[in-house]
């Protein structure tokens, strides 16, 4: 049975392989030396602070009961599961955006300040951002209802592997890939600091949401960008998102 030191584990053994398929193919140079402390910190924070802060904040902040038709529980499980993911990802869709706006965006800049981008460095997030990236998976949890409990345990896994991959340092030109699901070049555009990207390529696992609401940038057509964000505040503001 699965227990949360094993999380540990899973983590180094999914480190090692993201690192070395960025080491075989990277996208730019990456001085892995130079980045990794501060992102062991921010990992630290998260794992011992952020993460159970947001867990204990989203699980009495939403009540989810009422909110489905008690219909869609007769749908079979993998209908409710492909259901559960569309509408989680389109609502994480919508949130992502409104950080985006003037006066949201200071709780989601944190995740947008490395100047660089490897596996890693998509762990920063402020507790608020948590919590609201949070809201869509557990507002359509009820979808789950009565699912095997290793399910939960996938999906868990897949977020953790989701969020890792789309920050990966990979070339990686999969054209009818990206027409349906997020790579790590689409989602680099959304880590550009040129102004022409600014909010763009939101989505963060399907990219259909960014082609039906006009914030595609097709990766085939962008080269040599930068990342990170003007005139940061201090690490602490950043950290905690005012
Ligand atoms: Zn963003
Ligand atoms: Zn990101």
């Amino acid at each position: 049975m699965m227990s949360y030191l094993h999380w540990p584990i899973i983590f180094c053994g999914f480190g090692l392989l993201f690192t070395a398929v960025e080491l075989m193919r990277p996208a730019r140079p990456l001085n892995y030396r130079a980045v990794i402390k501060n992102d062991l910190v921010a990992l630290g924070i998260y794992g011992l602070l952020f993460l159970p802060v947001s867990i204990w904040l989203s699980g009495r902040l939403i009540k989810p009961d009422h909110v489905f038709l008690r219909s869609l529980l007769d749908l079979p499980l993998l209908v409710r599961l492909i259901l559960y993911y569309g509408l989680a990802d389109l609502g994480l869709y919508g949130l992502h955006r409104l950080m985006h706006s003037r006066y949201v965006w200071p709780i989601h800049r944190w995740h947008h300040s490395p100047p660089y981008m490897y596996w890693l460095a998509g762990i920063r997030a402020t507790v608020p951002n948590q919590v609201l990236f949070n809201l869509p998976f557990a507002f359509c949890a009820p979808l789950l209802h009565h699912a095997p409990a290793w399910l939960f345990m996938l999906i868990f896994a897949e977020g953790f592997f989701q969020n890792n991959w789309m920050h990966m340092n990979v070339t990686w030109r999969s054209r009818w890939l990206e027409w349906v699901f997020v790579t790590p070049r689409y989602h680099h555009i959304h880590h550009s600091n040129r102004p022409e990207h600014h909010g763009a390529n939101l989505g963060s696992r399907l990219t259909i949401w960014d082609q039906i609401f006009g914030t595609y940038v097709d990766p085939e057509g962008v080269e040599d960008i930068t990342f990170g964000i003007e005139r940061p505040p201090s690490p602490a503001r950043l950290a905690l998102g005012i």
